[in-house]
């Protein structure tokens, strides 16, 4: 009989070693201390609505476990869920596709994954818009690949600029990733910024894109949302375009995303998630066809509640010596930079010199997490998610301004 592992001998995989704890999770890590410690902690660290699910959606998953749906679906979705999926995107996007180019897994973050387990060898090169959501470069390593980093100036929108994509093409390169509205700057593309993208890559057929458009819903000022594929029919052929239910219908736990793309991709990742999760929660795929083909009213509403929020926020924020933030088109972030402060001392005599300590001020002396720019690639500055309410944001902002005035 052989000894049972001991810990000592555990040995993690060689593709693990690249990917580090990230940064969100040690502030959020410390902000749950302090509040254990019975501090009173405002997180605006939070990537998902702080609104509920809607009814309508909730009853639908309890209609589908009382009617026995709560056995093994086809792996990447049931026909009814492909059905309501092919019919959003026609109606939302005018995009056309069949059943057999829709992809369906538990959250836009699995069908990411499939999509690059799917397509990556080692050496392959992904690249990645900076500032990103910091689990991209992981996901992409995780698959073998090499993140390749464009630096989206904030002059420029934080847009992609698309000399700068040209100069960072590679035979190497398989994907540029495009997020829009963006996680963490909120910035969105226009038909008008979105087609120099479209342009280059037009010229280099080896690179597809992947559309992240899991923010659709949530842009501002009457902004139309544009997408890919839609906007230059010769792209859809390489062309991933994911979305999901968790952030327009406030459904992160029920992890449903999707996908539509060519047949010959979408079944490749259909291998990858067969010998994974295979398909995702049959209950959460009769909630996410409710969403999706349901009463669309509360995107409306919420949609308005999350630009008073954004304008709360950012205007608040320019009044702070030392802060400047630029109003975001979309998501539920801003992402203020913090360079007039540093350089600054604490009332503690600690010099503030980098976005990181800045966050960590915040944190430690006066009760609010945000998260430092150089989480994700853009720094010195920190995002915020206003996605709480507008008590919690009004007394956080208060708190923000206060530390800023404390600083000499
Ligand atoms: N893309 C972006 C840019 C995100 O911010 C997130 C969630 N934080 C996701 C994808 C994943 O969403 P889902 O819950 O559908 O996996």
């Amino acid at each position: 009989m052989t000894a049972p592992a001991s810990p000592a001998s555990f040995r993690p995989a060689k593709r693990l070693g690249a990917i580090g704890v990230s940064e969100i999770l040690k502030i959020g890590a410390v902000a749950q201390r302090l509040k254990r410690e019975g501090r009173p902690v405002i997180v605006l660290g939070a990537g998902e609505p702080d609104f509920d699910t809607p009814d309508h959606v909730k009853y639908a998953a309890e209609r589908a476990i009382r009617a026995g749906q709560t056995k093994y679906t086809i792996l990447d979705g049931s026909m009814e869920l492909k059905a309501a999926i092919a019919e959003k995107f026609r109606r939302e996007n005018r995009l056309d596709y069949a059943a057999d180019e829709i992809t369906a897994g538990a959250g836009a973050k699995q069908v990411i994954h499939n999509a690059f387990m799917a397509t990556l060898s080692p050496g392959d090169e992904v690249i990645l818009a900076a500032p990103y959501w910091t689990s991209y470069a992981d996901m992409v390593k995780i698959a073998d690949g090499t993140p390749a980093d464009v630096l989206c100036h904030e002059d420029n929108g934080f847009r992609l600029d698309a000399d700068d994509l040209e100069r960072a093409i590679t035979p190497r390169t398989r994907w540029l990733l495009l997020n829009s509205p963006s996680n963490p700057t909120g910035a969105a593309y226009s038909e008008a910024q979105l087609r120099p993208i479209l342009d280059v890559l037009k010229r280099h057929p080896h690179v597809w894109l992947i559309a992240d458009d899991i923010y659709e819903h949530l842009i501002y000022d009457d902004m139309p949302f544009v997408t890919a594929a839609a906007l230059e029919p010769s792209q859809k052929s390489r062309t991933l375009t994911v979305n999901g239910v968790s952030k327009a219908y406030a459904m992160t736990g029920w992890r449903v995303g999707y996908g539509g793309g060519p047949r010959e991709l979408i079944a490749a990742m259909a291998v990858v998630q067969s010998q994974s999760t295979t398909n995702p929660s049959s209950v959460s795929q009769a909630a996410a066809i409710a969403a999706l083909t349901g009463p669309q009213d509360v995107l409306i509403e919420r949609r308005a509640a999350f630009q008073r929020r954004r304008d709360l926020v950012v205007d608040t924020l320019n009044r702070i010596d030392g802060v400047s933030c630029r109003r975001p088109e979309g998501a539920f972030y801003t992402y203020a930079s913090c360079a007039g402060l540093i350089g600054r001392r604490t009332a503690a005599g600690s010099i503030i010199d980098s976005d990181g300590a800045f966050c960590r001020y915040l944190l430690e002396h006066h009760d609010v997490a945000v998260v430092p720019g150089s989480c994700f690639g853009l720094a010195p500055h920190f995002r915020l998610s206003y996605a709480t309410s507008e008590q919690n944001l009004r007394e956080a902002l208060k708190r923000i301004a206060k530390a800023c005035r404390e600083l000499s």
